[in-house]
């Protein structure tokens, strides 16, 4: 079994979710007392969101970069950056890396098409709906993601940052997003993306108008499936 690098603390609420689906599915898959390899590297939201703030995606791009490189000295086989808003900084993580790196939109992308959806909404921090970085990714796999309007892009945004990531769930913000999701569809929307890795601890992917892609859930599956079917590497033998 490879072992799975995350840089994760962003938030620990949801990389705390990552722990758990690596964990449980492993146990599923191989059986009796199997639990995944994983190293973390769990970095200080505070600092992050500070950085995100003041637009310093390369100081940002930098801090996940050498959280990579460590768990990768450390053994890690492969890396996941534990949120889609960090995607923003992916390909110097990457660079900085050197083993693959678990793309969490391309696996949303991939699960989205095999369930034959093209027009998804997308529900996210601010920067993964406005930046573009994450609609043109989706766009190269055919891929059109539908945005709320900008006050509930904002609602959305204030949602993660100020409850789910402090560990509030709040069933007003839940019928909110159940409402965001009711109107897209209405838009000509055939899916919904919880594009954030904190939202299904606040809303039921399966308990909404349109069908959902929990990018958390995408994300752990595609890990452990590099995980158990990637050749062994020198321990086995
Ligand atoms: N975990 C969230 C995401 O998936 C937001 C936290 C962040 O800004 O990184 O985008």
């Amino acid at each position: 079994m490879k072992t799975i690098g995350l840089i994760g603390g962003m938030s620990w609420e949801s990389t705390a979710v990552y722990y758990r689906l690596l964990n449980e599915t492993i146990r599923d898959t191989c059986g009796g007392l199997a639990s995944a390899k994983v190293l973390m590297h769990s970095l200080d939201f505070s600092e992050v969101v500070t950085l995100q703030k003041a637009d310093r995606w390369d100081a940002a791009g930098e801090m996940l970069g050498t959280a990579g490189a460590g768990l990768v000295s450390a053994g890690a086989d492969c890396l996941l950056i534990c949120t889609n808003t960090m995607h923003l900084v992916a390909d110097h993580v990457a660079r900085m890396g050197r083993v693959p790196l678990i793309d969490i939109i391309d696996e949303t992308a991939l699960a989205l098409k095999t369930a034959g959806k093209s027009r998804p909404l997308l529900l996210a921090t601010r920067y993964t709906m406005e930046h573009g970085f994450y609609t043109t990714q989706m766009q190269r796999h055919g891929i059109d993601v539908l945005v709320p309007e900008a006050e509930d892009r904002q609602r959305v945004h204030n949602v993660i940052f100020d409850e789910i990531c402090q560990g509030q769930i709040n069933e007003s913000s839940r019928a909110e997003y159940k409402r965001i999701v009711a109107e897209a569809k209405a838009r000509g929307a055939d899916s919904v993306i919880l594009g954030c890795t904190e939202i299904s601890l606040l809303v039921d992917p399966n308990d909404l108008t349109l069908p959902g892609f929990d990018s958390t859930r995408i994300h752990a599956a595609a890990a452990v499936q590099f995980a158990l079917s990637a050749p062994e590497t020198a321990e086995a033998a």
